[in-house]
């Protein structure tokens, strides 16, 4: 199993910090061991101070594939979820300025929670769905599947191209504006529409 991150999907996420809005999407890798699951806290880890929330539609791919064309794209998933892309913001600026791969900052132990799944059949049209974050009950960050600037089909048609996409695999789509840090004590709960799908605390 393999999880498929996407960078930068959402202009104004794009523009808080200060990156090119992309002309192709942009995607990394995250290994098994980041996953968190099931609500399980999030330790803070050691090597960072600056860890960022940046809250995702993940999709979950329920089909093989290899160069998908993005109107067949529909057919590789049934499920989504909502997850958190933690990100040492402080050691990903260091990888940018050196040209670096990310991974020491993207992709550490428990740097993806994701929630339980629903299906897409309950939600309806994958192009409008609404998400939140909230921290310790504030709304912090807000979007709609609808302003990612690549839509999952097209997401789905681009990375199949490079790599086969495995039953299993999840397909993080990219944040919308409002990242910021987490502190220990933080309690996150994301939401998907008005499902509440995520509940954790930092430690
Ligand atoms: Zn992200």
């Amino acid at each position: 199993m393999k999880i498929i991150a996407i960078g930068r999907n959402y202009i104004n996420h794009a523009k808080e910090l200060n990156n090119p809005i992309p002309k192709e999407p942009i995607f990394f890798l995250m290994p098994d061991s980041a996953l968190l699951r099931n609500n399980k806290p999030f330790f803070y880890p050691d090597f960072s101070n600056n860890i960022h929330f940046e809250v995702e539609i993940v999709v979950k791919i329920s089909r093989l594939g290899k160069n998908v064309a993005s109107k067949f794209a529909h057919r590789y998933y049934k499920e989504i979820g909502i997850g958190i892309d933690f990100t040492a913001r402080d050691l990903q600026q260091k990888c940018k300025e050196k040209g670096l791969p990310w991974e020491m900052s993207k992709s550490f132990d428990g740097a993806a929670p994701i929630s339980k799944l629903i299906s897409l059949e309950k939600l309806g049209d994958i192009n409008n769905i609404n998400f939140r974050l909230e921290i310790n009950g504030e709304i912090v960050q807000k979007g709609n599947t609808g302003e990612m600037i690549f839509k999952v089909d097209d997401l789905i048609e681009y990375v199949s191209q490079f790599m086969t996409i495995k039953i299993g695999d999840y397909m993080f789509t990219g944040t919308p504006s409002g990242v910021g840090p987490v502190k220990v004590g933080d309690r996150l709960t994301a939401y998907i529409e008005d499902e509440k799908l995520l509940d954790f605390l930092v430690k």
